[in-house]
């Protein structure tokens, strides 16, 4: 069935072709339905047989049934991580350098199928192709290639410490590190996880989400292509509360690695108390805000706040939810804000020129409309959508909501959906505190021409990313993450490879004198 789905953009798969480059479609569309657990190098059915169905959000029907897993599989998959990981193993004894050849490996084997990739991702998740191409298969090749780089290069120190001893220290990896992620950016969310993790020599468990699970099981097969040794990379699909609470609870787990909501970080902390104290690295929700001064370029300001909230369709973790605009600008910036929604171009994620598919499934769906009502009761002034595009799938109109007040819900929660915010605010102090009284920290934008200003906001919101004159902008070498309930450690940048590994101490005493 997928192979048909496919099948029915291959205009559009030649197009692309014809745009991109003609080496990037060597490997055929007959290679699918990767659909098993990835245990061990090999493709294997859940312990219990059971399987579930994933499906294309912008018609709602079945593409596939994958494979689900549930402790005994997990227990499987740690298992061969564990063996893998073993002193002596190959993965142990493998040089650094020739980890990151395999990571580099790895990207070109991703580079040579990103058009397949690409599609298999606007498939399963809905997000347009063009973004999926560019964006989600793009930042997939620069990321496993940064990580590859650093594979060879984590130095320790040497360290003059007191007394007659030399001192230095190894980074070494953690062991097994279960790894779970959402469906929001299905690749990118497998990388950031999967490179920092491998280039540091780790071996891993990984529960990819429950809506898009075929990009990650296309990957695996692109592992074993790469040369990995079995065990080192283990990919499971399967439910939360069974399959990722199992790997959460497990005590051979040394660390855990989520992404996803707040409300399963606490979850996952709380498990990882309860077993081993495995190490918690935690990328959670947010509400960020972005903060227009009215002395900003407005086009400016009026795009990238658009772009902070609607793009993949509100359903990003550092969506700028919050939108404070100062009051002296406030309406020009509104109507603009209103008009801009109103052209977004909704419509087949497989058009070129759609901006905005549909949510990932029914219940984001229903729940980002309850949202809406929510906003309505509350007094906030809907000013365009707010209800459902077309009748098939799970698109929403891009929504804009006027006269919001800071006690609303939808300006409390993190709605995941397409529904700006529009604030008003009159002073700086104001607007900071407003910004801050949140139980989140993901990020925040600033959008002035004054440079103090700039300076002063960027030091005094709470926020593990803040942009200037611009959102969204996260490369590869450049930490990210979150303060408050937002999260627990970083992702990406140098300071992404801390979470993978620990640091031992080795202390040599040194004779006294020649004997
Ligand atoms: P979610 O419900 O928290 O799910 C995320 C992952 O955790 C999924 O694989 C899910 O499995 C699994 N999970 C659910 N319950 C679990 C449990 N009890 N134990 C272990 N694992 C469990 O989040 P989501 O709704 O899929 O994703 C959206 C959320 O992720 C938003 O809040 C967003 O802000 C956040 N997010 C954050 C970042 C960041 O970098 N900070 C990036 C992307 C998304 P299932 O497959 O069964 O759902
Ligand atoms: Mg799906």
């Amino acid at each position: 069935m997928l192979r048909v789905q496919v099948r029915r953009h291959i205009p559009l798969l030649h197009y692309m072709v014809a745009s991109y480059s003609v080496t990037n479609i060597q490997k055929p569309l007959q290679n699918v339905h990767y659909t098993k657990l990835f245990i061990n190098n090999e493709w294997h059915n859940a312990v219990s047989g059971r399987t579930f169905p994933t499906v294309d959000p912008s018609t709602g029907k079945i593409i596939a049934h994958v494979a689900e897993a549930d402790k005994a599989d997990v227990d499987l998959a740690v298992e061969a991580a564990k063996h893998a990981f073993k002193l002596g193993s190959p993965w142990r004894r493998m040089d650094a350098s020739q980890r990151g050849q395999l990571l580099n490996r790895l990207a070109d084997l991703i580079e040579r199928d990103r058009v397949y990739l690409a599609s298999l991702e606007t498939l399963d998740n809905g997000k347009p192709f063009s973004v999926s191409y560019q964006l989600d298969v793009g930042e997939t090749i620069k990321i496993y290639r940064y990580f590859a780089g650093f594979a060879d290069k984590l130095h320790g120190k040497t360290i003059p410490m007191d007394g007659n001893y030399f001192c230095y220290t190894r980074h070494e990896p953690v062991g097994v590190c279960g790894q779970i992620i959402p469906w929001n950016f299905p690749l990118i969310m497998q990388c950031w996880k999967l490179a920092p993790a491998l280039a540091t020599g780790n071996t891993v468990v990984m529960k990819v989400a429950e809506q898009t699970p075929l990009s990650a099981l296309y990957i695996a097969s692109l592992i074993r292509e790469a040369g990995f040794p079995p065990g080192v990379v283990n990919i499971l699909t399967g439910y939360g509360p069974t399959a990722g609470a199992a790997i959460a609870r497990h005590m051979n787990v040394d660390k855990v690695a989520f992404t996803g909501s707040t409300n399963v970080g606490h979850l996952i902390q709380q498990e990882a108390g309860e077993s081993n104290l495995k190490r918690v690295t935690l990328e959670l929700g947010g509400k960020s805000p972005c903060i227009v001064l009215a002395d900003a370029d407005l086009e400016n300001a009026v795009q990238q706040c658009h772009e902070a909230l609607f793009f993949n369709m509100g359903q990003c973790c550092a969506a700028g939810s919050r939108t404070y605009v100062e009051e002296s600008i406030y309406h020009e910036f509104l109507e603009r804000t209103v008009e801009k929604a109103k052209a977004r171009k909704v419509g087949n994620p497989f058009e070129l020129d759609t901006e905005h598919g549909p949510q990932i499934d029914k219940k984001q769906f229903d729940k980002v409309l309850s949202y809406v009502q929510s906003g309505k009761k509350e007094g906030a002034k809907l000013m365009c959508g707010g209800e459902r595009f077309g009748d098939e799938g799970f698109f929403i109109k891009p929504t804009v909501f006027a006269d919001v007040q800071d006690n609303m819900r939808i300006a409390k929660e993190e709605i995941f959906g397409p529904v700006q915010l529009i604030l008003k605010f009159r002073k700086i102090d104001e607007v900071i505190e407003r910004a801050n009284n949140t139980r989140y920290g993901l990020a925040a934008g600033i959008f002035t021409k004054d440079l103090d200003r700039a300076m002063h906001l960027t030091q005094a919101l709470q926020a593990g990313t803040v942009w200037v004159n611009t959102y969204n902008i996260i490369a590869s070498q450049t930490p990210f993450g979150g303060y408050k309930e937002s999260g627990n450690g970083r992702e990406l940048g140098e300071d992404g490879l801390k979470a993978y590994t620990e640091v031992k101490s080795v202390i040599i005493k040194v004779p006294e004198k020649n004997s």
